[in-house]
């Protein structure tokens, strides 16, 4: 898969050279292209923001960097998605993110300041298919954080990049549930004990238990997950 992420400080996505995605973008199978939108600016300060239209606080983006970098992104493919993280977008969820991993050529436009104008929006659907998408009900400084969220979100979905897919099967939110809890050596720690049944060799009963657990959790910590 290929990615192409705009923003004004690429600095931010040299994380993505660590551990398993940067494994990944080793091996060619994350193809993963951090871009600084200021390329795409052709006055001497290299001005991506101006003042909003009607007034208030803030500045927005300007939409002309933003179209000629997603004019030249989008000749990548013949088939892009273009994601905008957004506060004001649909949340993003598991059942979104292995829907992006299966596609050939994501491009994540990460705004600034109040944001981007609108009307790049409604232009980059000529382009490819567009989403807004939000980390949750809270508001960043910029896209950066909550695209890095998504590349490894969808990344780690990618055929390939986690080393044992099984892995990939039994955790939270592949079946609407949250993952059971988990343990490891040893069987008694700070007079706190492992579970009998993790230590019975009774898969059945390993399995009705971890059942069980699922099902309170999602209960307790995210009933809305169960639609109560
Ligand atoms: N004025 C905007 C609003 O109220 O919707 C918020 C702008 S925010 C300060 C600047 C940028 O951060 C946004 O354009 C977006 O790229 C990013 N951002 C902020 N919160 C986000 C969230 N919860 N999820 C995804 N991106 C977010």
């Amino acid at each position: 898969m290929r990615i192409d992420v705009v923003s004004i400080f690429p600095s931010y996505f040299d994380g993505l050279s660590l551990s398993l995605l940067g494994k990944a973008r080793e091996s060619g199978i994350l193809d993963l292209h951090v871009h600084d939108l200021r390329d795409w600016t052709s006055d001497r300060h290299r001005t991506v923001d101006d003042t909003p239209y009607g007034g208030g606080a803030g500045m927005v983006m300007k939409p002309e960097p933003w179209a000629l970098a997603l004019d030249e992104l989008s000749a990548h493919s013949d088939a892009s998605t273009i994601i905008f993280p957004s506060p004001a977008g649909e949340v993003f969820r598991q059942s979104r993110a292995r829907e992006l991993a299966e596609q050939e050529h994501l491009i994540i436009g990460c705004g600034r300041y109040e944001g981007i104008d609108e009307r790049v929006f409604e232009y980059a659907v000529s382009l490819g298919d567009v989403h807004l998408v939000s980390l949750g009900d809270y508001v960043l400084n910029g896209g950066e954080v909550a695209a890095m969220a998504m590349i490894e979100a969808v990344g780690r979905l990618i055929p390939g990049v986690v080393g044992n897919p099984e892995s990939l099967v039994e955790e939270s939110h592949e079946d609407g549930l949250l993952e059971y809890p988990s343990y490891t050596k040893p069987a008694q720690w700070r007079s706190r004990d492992v579970p009998e049944v993790l230590l019975s060799g009774n898969h059945g009963a390993i399995a009705t238990w971890r059942r069980e657990q699922q099902l309170e959790r999602t209960r307790t910590r995210r009933p809305d997950l169960l639609g109560d």
